[in-house]
């Protein structure tokens, strides 16, 4: 792809520019996940053109100038170049056709706005914005005052990678993201946008540390008022070495929450459904720790208790709980799980003679909690208490 890309553009025929993340990530040593491209010119042209030739698709947004190629192996986006202006702070910005240098201008951080110019034969770096030096300081820096007023979105962005790339926001870039935090700019931005970048934090190696800072710096408040308290995924963060899964995070975040309030959690972000499972299921859990703490409770118990509940609402409730037998009891439920099916089926048990019918439903319950309770750990021993049980069950006897 890239060299198809690069043939046109050494042949005149589309000024091509290899931009953004990776040539960051390649300038840091970072792995690359994707190849994104800059055409001075019509990208969807160029994007049917290259996919004809090395037999690919092409998917094209002529509307936006964009298009992606996707090929067995890959998907590589093109985008025409261009110039962003905002009429409103947090609105969709209006979009002209520009070159490679009003493009790199539009970017949300200096690392980022780096181009590589396939035209030419020994391509050198464009770097308007000075990206390589901030690279080389581990410094995140916007390209200008208002950054952040034009697309609040980019705070989020800009958490993101300070703890991806372990680097630091820069002087005035911070006061910027603090003024335009202070001055309500999350306000404008709609929910839809947010999940998403937010979606890009979960899918993080570390979303509890980026959360914890968007906590800390009142943006998870002012996205909403109900998310101010971010000491849940502070506690996530300081378990250290542990990695915590994404939808974990979501929990850690919901789980100040007191029930009533996760409804206007789940409205703000438009959360998709696995999303607001894991936000309910975590204030339900919290409710229950009490519960969960009782004497004398068996696995089974726990297991009617918990079962349905989002694995990750369990394990965020057992990280953050304060009483330590209901985190025991989550964290065994969650080591029981991949027991709490019986060995023997419906059809074994009618092989038994337990007749057809609800008998077979109850007793396989009944099975599955002997398991988890560790009466029964092999199909024999499940026969056995079936048997057993069909004795004493007089009326069941006859077809034992
Ligand atoms: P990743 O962030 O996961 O490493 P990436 O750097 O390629 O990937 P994307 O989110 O895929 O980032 O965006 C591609 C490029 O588009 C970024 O490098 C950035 O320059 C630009 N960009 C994305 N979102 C914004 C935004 N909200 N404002 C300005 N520029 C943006």
């Amino acid at each position: 792809m890239l060299r198809a890309l690069r043939r046109r553009a050494l042949a005149g025929l589309a000024p091509v520019y290899l931009v953004g993340g990776p040539l960051r990530d390649m300038l840091l040593g970072e792995p690359i996940k994707d190849l994104d491209f800059v055409v001075e010119g019509d990208a969807p042209a160029l994007a049917q053109s290259v996919a004809q030739e090395l037999r690919g698709e092409t998917l094209t947004y002529p509307r936006f100038g964009t298009a992606t190629v996707v090929l067995p192996d890959c998907r590589v986006d093109l985008v025409t170049a261009r110039r962003e202006t905002y009429p409103k702070p947090g609105a969709l910005p209006e979009v002209m056709p520009g070159n490679i240098l009003d493009d790199l201008a539009r970017r949300d951080f200096a690392i980022n706005a780096l181009a590589l110019p396939l035209a030419q034969r020994r391509p050198a770096l464009l770097d308007p914005q000075e990206g390589m030096a901030d690279l080389a300081q581990g410094i995140i820096r916007t390209l200008h005052p208002r950054s952040f007023t034009d697309d609040p979105t980019r705070i989020l962005r800009a958490l993101r990678y300070e703890q991806r790339l372990r680097f630091s926001l820069e002087t005035e870039t911070w006061s910027q993201m603090r003024a335009a935090i202070r001055d309500g700019c999350l306000d404008t931005v709609s929910g839809d946008r947010l999940r998403r970048e937010l979606e890009r934090i979960l899918e993080e190696r570390r979303p509890a540390q980026a959360l914890g800072r968007a906590a800390d710096l009142g943006v998870l408040a002012a996205i909403h008022p109900a998310l101010k308290d971010g000491s849940a995924l502070k506690k996530l963060a300081s378990e250290g070495q542990v990695p915590v899964s994404g939808l974990t995070c979501l929990a850690a975040l919901a789980y100040p929450l007191t029930p009533g309030q996760e409804a206007g959690v789940v409205r703000r972000l438009v959360m998709p459904g696995t999303w607001a499972k894991v936000v309910e299921d975590t204030v339900a859990l919290k409710s229950l720790a009490g519960k969960l703490a009782e004497p004398g409770l068996t696995p089974s118990r726990v297991y009617r208790l918990l079962e349905g509940r989002a694995a990750e609402a369990v394990c965020a409730v057992s990280q953050l709980t304060s009483s330590p037998m209901a985190a025991q009891r989550l964290d065994d439920y969650l080591r029981r799980l991949p027991l709490a099916t019986a060995a023997l089926n419906g059809n074994a048990l009618l092989a038994l003679g337990v007749p057809a019918g609800p008998k077979v439903g109850e007793l396989l319950l009944k099975l599955r909690d002997a398991r988890l309770d560790g009466h029964a750990n092999s199909a024999a021993a499940e026969r056995d208490l079936v048997h057993r049980w069909l004795t004493s069950e007089g009326g069941l006897a006859q077809n034992g």
